[in-house]
């Protein structure tokens, strides 16, 4: 299962630039998880400031 991001995200980048597969992107106010690339490996989770990333 992939990760999903709320709408807790304050789009601060930290998990776009510890994803080890670069899956998540800057959509302008959020930042997004392409589950079909996305690993689960809970990097994006484990850095996130407001624990925005969540298993789906
Ligand atoms: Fe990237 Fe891992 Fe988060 Fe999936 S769980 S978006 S692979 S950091
Ligand atoms: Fe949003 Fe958290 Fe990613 Fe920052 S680390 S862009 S707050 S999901």
């Amino acid at each position: 299962m992939a990760y999903k991001i709320s709408d807790a995200c304050i789009a601060c980048g930290t998990c776009a630039a510890n994803c080890p597969v670069g899956c998540i992107s800057d959509k302008g106010s959020k930042y997004e998880i392409d589950p079909s690339v996305c690993i689960s490996c809970g990097t994006c989770a484990a850095v996130c400031p407001v624990g925005a990333p969540s298993e789906e």
